[in-house]
């Protein structure tokens, strides 16, 4: 028994007032443990013990047995019961419902024995006690997390402003620091919002199993006492920096298991099956955020892939477009000045319409090491001297079979054969094809087609065939045999017209 004003020890005293401080004071205002105190009859000394509620004599006023004075229980002298220490004598109580303690000690104590003592916790609330009163418990603590939290963000970048600001001198800081405080406060009232309402979905759906799995002692404002008590821990989470990723799981994981305990006492349920209640559904909505975030996660790196994929793809095809386009230039360059198509591709190079480069796309895994013609590369092809090449274009032409549709040099294969190139009605005529050389391309998809105007197509992937079969018709047309597949046509294999009969 302290004075509530001064803390001072007020036992043994005749008066009713604080020696230290003057407060007047009276014994039923204390509570105390059953049998903890003796009450001495003021008169002659005569001990009773308080064996009522709070510690209280039962009844209050009554004759002393001693002296027959008639006495009251607030003009008597206190002491603990021999051997029994003083702070014994104070009845245990649940910190939150106290009435003789500071807010704050109300708020920490909860804290910590919702913690660490749950049983205990739960046992000191009445089963009637109120679960708006608990649900203030979880209002107070989430808005103590969510302050300090944001404390902790708002202050770094204060401080970053601060370092920021040091060279521009003041203006800027008072609007800043209103709208961090605006700010601050919004995120405090809206965390707290959040608390309440997951906390009381999580109070619905575990009483709601518990129901279906068996029933409870008390209905649903006790799971409401286990769950709500008990957030003690998340506090954890709003240690900084380290409280944001594993404050969460450790102050979560305690949680359930002081509430599930709590639940076990409070409720009279199996562990068991409190546990499965209890812990279930938090447990499965983790489950299923973790499973929901590695999707997005896996989900997001396979779009940025397939967007690199499709851009890489994009600039390829535009490179394709625009090296085809170049070689149709060419031939019809070529077939204007010469009044004929090129007798083969290599006399482009030799005549100088066309460097050999050329022949090599970018867009292909085909360097220009690769054959040109019998055992010459495109590199040495382009360093040769002029006659020397003059005569390897003369040989490749000689070597085309006769009625050939269709040869190759590198990635291109080049189908001007029967037509003329500058002809004014030829211009939907293919003259050649980007076809990556299926000598150095495992995978030989057409990216272009260049046509007798000089101009050229894309050849979107996958639509080829659709286009080569077009492209046979319109050459049936003009009487021209079918352009076989640019991937058959190998450097030094050329296609010629197959008799009908073999087809
Ligand atoms: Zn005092
Ligand atoms: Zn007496």
């Amino acid at each position: 028994m302290r004075c509530k004003t001064c803390d001072y020890t007020l036992w043994n005293l005749r008066s009713r007032q604080c020696p230290e401080c003057g407060s007047p004071f009276k014994p039923s205002d204390f509570s105390f443990v059953t049998n903890s105190v003796r009450f001495c009859c003021p008169h002659c000394g005569q001990d009773y013990y308080g064996t009522g509620l709070d510690g209280h004599l039962e009844p209050r006023t009554f004759d002393c047995v001693r002296c027959g004075t008639r006495i009251d229980m607030d003009e008597m002298v206190l002491l603990p019961t021999e051997g029994v220490a003083e702070e014994r004598t104070i009845p245990d109580e649940m910190p939150w419902l106290s009435k003789s303690m500071g807010f704050f000690s109300r708020w920490w104590k909860t804290v910590l024995r919702g913690a660490t003592q749950p049983a205990r916790i739960v046992h000191l609330t009445q089963p009637e006690s109120s679960a708006v009163t608990a649900t203030w418990f979880l209002v107070v603590t989430h808005a103590v997390i969510g302050l300090l939290s944001v404390l902790t963000i708002v202050g770094f970048f204060v401080l970053m402003g601060l370092f920021a600001g040091m060279g521009g001198g003041g203006p800027g800081v008072g609007p800043t620091l209103v709208a961090s405080f605006v700010g601050v406060a919004l995120a405090v009232v809206g965390s707290v919002i959040g608390a309440i309402v997951l906390a009381w979905l999580w109070i619905a759906v575990s009483h709601g199993l518990l129901l279906v799995t068996g029933g409870t002692t008390h209905g649903i404002g006790r799971t409401a006492h286990a769950i709500l008590y008990t957030c003690g821990p998340m506090l954890i989470s709003a240690v900084p920096c380290v409280g944001m990723y594993f404050g969460w799981m450790i102050g979560g994981v305690w949680w359930c298991v002081s509430a599930t305990i709590m639940v076990v006492r409070g409720q009279s349920v199996g562990p068991v099956r409190a546990t499965l209640c209890v812990v279930g559904p938090p447990a499965t909505v983790t489950a299923l955020g973790i499973a929901a975030y590695i999707a997005l996660i896996f989900g997001a790196l396979s779009t940025a892939r397939t967007a690199a994929v499709t851009a890489a793809g994009t600039a390829r095809g535009m490179a394709a477009v625009a090296e085809t386009q170049s070689i149709a230039t060419a031939i019809n360059a070529f077939a204007l000045a010469q009044g004929r198509p090129p007798a083969h591709a290599l006399e482009l190079v030799t005549d100088g319409t066309l460097s050999a480069a050329m022949l090599s796309s970018v867009s292909t895994a085909t360097t220009t090491a690769a054959i040109a013609f019998e055992a010459t590369d495109l590199q040495t092809f382009s360093l040769m001297p002029a006659t020397q090449a003059k005569s390897m274009a003369a040989r490749a032409s000689a070597s085309l079979p006769a009625g050939v549709v269709a040869h190759r040099v590198v990635d291109f294969v080049f189908t001007y054969h029967g037509f003329d190139p500058a002809g004014p009605n030829n211009a939907a005529l293919w003259v050649v094809i980007h076809s990556p050389d299926p000598a150095s391309n495992p995978v030989s998809t057409p990216g272009a087609v260049g046509l007798a105007n000089g101009s050229a197509m894309p050849m979107p992937q996958g639509m080829f065939p659709t286009f080569l079969q077009q492209q046979n018709d319109i050459r049936a047309t003009f009487g021209l045999p079918p352009l076989p597949d640019p991937g058959t046509v190998r450097t030094g294999v050329s296609a010629s017209a197959v008799p009908e009969d073999d087809r």
